[in-house]
C-alpha cells in the first residue's frame, strides 16, 4: 500500500516525465498579497504567470503545496471532526501550464494518472464539467468516460475565478464513489454534501478575462490549474473514504492516544482526529512564521490552537499536550518539508506556552460554560453576555464556543456577543475621555474597532483568492 509520502512522489514524478518542472511549495502566509489570509490552493504562488506579469523559464509546473483553509473565505474549520474529507491544513498536488497546454493534454494527463498510475477502477469515477463547455464534455467521452457519467453542473463549483475581475474560466472535477455503504449523492444532487462521492481532483481551464463592467473576453493566453487533495486520494488508494484513516494521519491519531491513553479509535476518536488535524495546521503556520496573537493570521492559529486545547481536555488531559506529539509530525512530514524540521523546537516551545496559559483559563471557563447550560431551557441559545464573558475573562474565541455548543445541539446568541463586545468598547472610550487626554485618541479607537480580537473580519472580504 503506497503511503502519502509515496503518493506524492508518484504525482510530482509522473508530471515531471510530461515536462513539468518540479517547484517547491510556497510558505502559507502568501507573499505580496495581503488580501489573502493564508496560502489555500496550488496556483497562489503562480497568480502572476496566469496573467502574464511574469514569465520563468518554465510554462510548466508541478507541486505539492501546503495549504490553510481556516479564516477568509475558504473556511473548513467547521468541518473538521464533522466530516470525512476536510482539513484545516492539507497538501494540493497540482499541474500548471502557463500558456502552454490546455485542455486536450490536461484532461488525459488527469485520466492518465488516476486509471494507470494508480491503477483506480474506472467504473468508480464520475466527472462533472461546466454546463455549457462542450469541448470538455468531448474530451472526457474520447478517454473512455460514458457520457452518463460526466455531470454537467452549472454553478459557480464549475466555474473558477481568480477574483472578481482577471483570468477565470470553466472546471472539471474527477469524483470517486466509495459505496453505498456511505451517506452522499452524485455531484449535482442535494446529498452531495455527504461523504459518497468525493471530489478527489479539480482542472481548471482558464480561458476568459472577466472585466468591471461585467463582459467577459476570450483570453490569448490559456492556461491550466488543477488540485488535488493528497489524503484524499491517499484516503482512496489506501482503501479507505476516510482522509483520517491514512498512514500519515493514523500516526498522528495514535501520538494523540499514546500522550492521553485514551483509544485512539473507540467514542473518543472525534477528539484525536480534530487534534491530529489541528497540530499540522498548528505547526506548520508557526514554522512559516506565524506566531498566536490577537489579530489577523495570529488569531486565527490561536484559535485554532485553543480548539485542540479543548479537545485535549475532553480527552482528560491534565498537562499540555499538543507539545508533545510534534516529534510525530516532524517524523511523518520533515523530510517534505524541511522547514517543519527546523523549527521543531520553536513550534514546541509556542505550543506548550500557549496551553500552560489557555489551561489556566479553560477549565473554569468550561465549567461556567456547564453552569450556563444547566439554567437554559431546552434548546435555548447561549446568551451573548455570557459568551462574552467566556471570549473576554477566560479566553475563548467565539468559535470555540460555538464549536462546544455544537455538540450539544446549541447555538450562540451572536447579536447578543457582538452587543456585549460594543458595550465594552463604549465603556473604554467614555473612560479615556473622562481622562482628559488629546481628543485625537479617537484614532486609538478607531484601530481598536477595526482590529479587535473578535472582529476580525478584514480577511473576509478578500477577492483574491483561487479556489484551486
Ligand atoms: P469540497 O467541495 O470537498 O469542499 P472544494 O471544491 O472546496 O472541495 P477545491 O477548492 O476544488 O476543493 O480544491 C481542490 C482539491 O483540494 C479538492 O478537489 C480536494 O481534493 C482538495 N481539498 C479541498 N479542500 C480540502 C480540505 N479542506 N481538506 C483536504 N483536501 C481538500
Ligand atoms: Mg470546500
Ligand atoms: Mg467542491
Ligand atoms: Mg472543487
Amino acid at each position: 500500500m503506497p503511503s502519502l509520502n509515496d503518493i506524492r512522489s508518484t504525482f510530482l514524478n509522473y508530471f515531471a516525465k510530461q515536462g513539468h518542472e518540479i517547484v517547491p511549495s510556497s510558505p502559507l502566509v502568501p507573499r505580496n498579497d495581503p488580501t489573502l489570509m493564508f496560502t489555500n490552493s496550488g496556483m497562489v504562488q503562480f497568480k502572476n504567470l496566469f496573467t502574464g506579469v511574469e514569465t520563468r523559464d518554465y510554462q510548466r509546473a508541478t507541486t505539492s503545496q501546503k495549504c490553510v483553509r481556516a479564516g477568509g473565505k475558504h473556511n473548513d474549520l467547521d468541518n473538521v471532526g464533522y466530516t470525512a474529507r476536510h482539513h484545516t491544513f492539507f497538501e494540493m498536488l497540482g499541474n500548471f501550464s502557463f500558456g502552454d497546454y490546455f485542455k486536450d493534454d490536461a484532461i488525459p494527463f488527469a485520466w492518465e494518472l488516476i486509471t494507470k498510475e494508480f491503477d483506480i477502477p474506472k467504473d468508480k469515477l464520475y466527472t462533472t464539467i461546466y454546463h455549457t463547455d462542450d469541448e470538455a464534455f468531448e474530451i472526457w467521452r474520447k478517454v473512455g468516460v460514458p457520457e452518463d457519467r460526466i455531470i454537467r453542473i452549472a454553478t459557480s463549483d464549475n466555474f473558477w475565478q481568480m477574483g472578481p475581475t482577471g483570468p477565470c474560466g470553466p472546471c472539471t472535477e474527477i469524483f470517486y464513489d466509495h459505496g453505498d455503504h456511505i451517506w452522499g449523492g452524485p455531484p449535482g444532487s442535494p446529498e452531495e454534501d455527504g461523504d459518497r462521492f468525493i471530489e478527489i481532483w479539480n482542472v481548471v481551464f482558464m480561458q476568459n478575462e472577466q472585466f468591471e463592467d461585467g463582459s467577459m473576453k476570450a483570453l490569448d493566453m490559456q492556461s491550466i490549474d488543477t488540485g488535488m487533495g493528497l489524503e484524499r486520494i491517499g484516503a482512496l488508494l489506501q482503501g479507505s473514504h476516510d482522509n483520517y484513516d491514512t498512514d500519515l494521519m493514523k500516526s498522528l491519531i495514535e501520538a494523540s492516544a499514546d500522550a492521553t491513553s485514551v483509544d485512539p479509535y473507540g467514542d473518543k476518536n472525534v477528539h484525536h482526529r480534530v487534534i491530529a488535524d489541528h497540530l499540522r495546521s498548528t505547526s506548520f503556520l508557526i514554522s512559516d512564521g506565524v506566531m498566536p496573537s490577537n489579530d489577523g493570521r495570529g488569531y486565527v492559529l490561536r484559535r485554532i490552537m485553543r480548539r485542540a486545547m479543548r479537545h485535549a481536555h475532553l480527552l482528560g488531559a491534565k498537562d499540555p499536550v499538543m507539545h508533545r506529539l510534534v516529534p510525530a509530525l516532524v517524523q511523518q512530514m520533515g523530510a517534505a518539508y524541511p522547514e517543519l524540521t527546523q523549527a521543531q523546537a520553536l513550534i514546541e516551545e509556542t505550543l506548550k506556552l500557549e496551553e500552560t496559559r489557555f489551561k489556566q483559563t479553560l477549565d473554569r471557563g468550561l465549567k461556567l460554560l456547564d453552569d450556563e447550560l444547566d439554567g437554559l431551557e431546552e434548546g435555548a441559545p447561549l446568551s451573548g453576555d455570557a459568551a462574552f464573558k467566556l471570549y473576554d475573562t477566560y479566553g475563548f474565541p467565539l468559535d470555540l464556543t460555538q464549536d462546544a455548543l455544537r455538540e450539544k445541539g446549541r447555538e450562540v446568541d451572536t447579536d447578543g456577543f457582538d452587543a456585549a463586545m460594543e458595550e465594552q468598547k463604549a465603556k473604554a472610550r467614555a473612560a479615556w475621555a473622562g481622562s482628559g487626554e488629546a481628543a485625537d485618541n479617537t484614532v486609538w479607537f478607531d484601530v481598536l474597532d477595526t482590529a479587535g480580537a473578535t472582529d476580525f473580519l478584514g480577511y473576509d472580504t478578500e477577492k483574491a483568492e483561487g479556489q484551486v
